[in-house]
């Protein structure tokens, strides 16, 4: 699908929820799988199921350090003998049989020897030399793990679209998995837009100040594992954005900007990117970081932030990192969500679905809870780096009390 302006109103005011929607049916999974060894499939998505290829555990094993034996010969009432007549150590079965009157020292993990179906545990039993006494008080198949009791051959362990954890790494190993087949990686290219924006090692004459959103967006776009392509600061004229965008379109699956999309400076910008691609311009009735463009240019999808560094982060993690996740192929991981009483007193006004700044943590007692991280304005980075989690507060919202109950997103949950 394409995003087209006529879908939706030009600058329209859209509510999260519907800028998701609108990104969720436009876009579709990049093309492309690579085979990786297991360890490089570390946050890859996969691009197939995986089932098991073998039963896990693969043989039956004992679970306790103890005594196999066949449940058939378990006394009624009193006390049995058996004779022992071996030994199974976790890594080296007992390779003959358990006869009728026979038992064999079995210890944790231990393949259960042919014959045997039972392990009774040693605190249990009576020992006098080679032969073992046992009760009556047993089950048959006590404490036997069975072969493909956690996982049978055949059966899907991780399906497509799953991001690979390390335990989801561990998973694969203990059923021998070596390697993987993966989404190729998205490849996403940035520029900042701005004539004040100068970059890290430039001296800062008059009015300048240092360009700080490719760095917050190399850090949000490294943790996602895709390639990136960092286009550097491009100046407010109109054919070096035109340039840049040809570029980052050719370049890329993914181009983002930053600054620029704000009524006022933006106008040429506006124009050249309605020229060179399909873009909607939207207003998002979110705090910080009303407008973002989105669309495409040729196959690349585009991004267009605002230039406000904690506004284009929280439009990046609200709206941009799960449209990534969709072109990766991701399916099925969402950021967690929390409700914990504020501390702190937030000033809200009703209208705009608000992202302030939190910090989340324990108190004296024990009660998990969220105040303020400090000034909440769009420019402010130093609240967002203090931070831990947004603090969403819905747009019909108002001031919040201390003690009211509100919505976190802690920023470890953003995946
Ligand atoms: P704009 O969206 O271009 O109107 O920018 C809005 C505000 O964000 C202005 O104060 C810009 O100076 C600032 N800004 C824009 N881009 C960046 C950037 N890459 N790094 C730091 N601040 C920026
Ligand atoms: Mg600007």
């Amino acid at each position: 699908m394409t995003p087209d302006n006529n879908s939706t109103p030009r600058a329209a005011l859209l509510s999260v929820a519907q800028a998701l929607d609108y990104i969720r049916a436009s876009l579709k999974p990049v093309q492309g799988f690579e085979q990786r060894a297991l360890r490089d499939g570390l946050g890859r998505v996969l691009a197939t199921d995986i089932s098991s290829p073998i039963d896990v555990p693969p043989h039956a094993n004992s679970a306790m350090d103890g005594y196999a034996l066949r449940a058939a010969d378990l006394p009624r009432g009193g006390e049995t003998a058996l004779q022992l007549i071996g030994t199974a150590l976790a890594g080296h079965p007992y390779s003959g049989n358990v006869g009728a009157g026979q038992c064999v020292r079995i210890m944790t993990g231990a393949k259960l020897p042919a014959g045997a179906d039972t392990v009774v545990m040693q605190e249990d039993v009576r020992r006098e030399g080679e032969t073992i006494y046992v009760g009556s008080d047993h089950r048959q198949g006590a404490h036997v793990r069975q072969p493909g009791e956690d996982i049978a051959s055949g059966q899907t362990v991780l399906s497509a679209g799953r991001q690979l954890t390390p335990a989801d790494l561990g998973l694969l190993a203990s059923l021998g998995v070596a390697e993987v087949k993966v989404m190729r990686r998205l490849r996403v290219a940035f520029f900042s837009t701005g004539d004040e924006l100068r970059s890290l090692g430039e001296t800062l004459e008059e009015g300048q100040i240092y360009d700080s959103n490719r760095y917050t967006l190399y850090g949000m776009l490294h943790r996602l594992g895709v390639e990136i392509i960092d286009m550097g600061v491009i100046r407010d004229r109109r054919e070096d954005i035109a340039a840049a965008f040809r570029q980052g379109a050719a370049a890329a699956d993914v181009l983002l900007t930053s600054g620029g999309v704000s009524v006022g400076d933006a106008d040429y910008v506006k124009e050249t990117l309605e020229s060179l691609g399909k873009v909607s311009f939207w207003k998002i009735a979110m705090k910080p970081g009303k407008p973002l463009a989105f669309g495409l240019l040729g196959n690349t999808v585009f991004f267009g932030l605002p230039g406000n560094p904690v506004s284009s982060m929280a439009t990046f993690y609200q709206i941009v990192q799960p449209a990534l996740y969709q072109l990766m192929g991701q399916i099925g991981q969402q950021p967690l969500r929390l409700r914990v009483p504020c501390v702190t007193q937030l000033k809200k006004s009703p209208g705009r679905a608000d992202y302030q700044r939190g910090i989340l943590q324990y108190d004296a007692a024990g009660q998990l809870t969220v105040r303020s991280s400090g000034p909440q304005g769009s420019h402010v980075l130093s609240s967002m780096s203090r931070a831990n989690c947004f603090i969403i507060l819905p747009a019909e919202s108002g001031d919040v009390e201390p003690g009211n109950l509100v919505e976190v997103q802690p920023f470890a949950g953003l995946i």
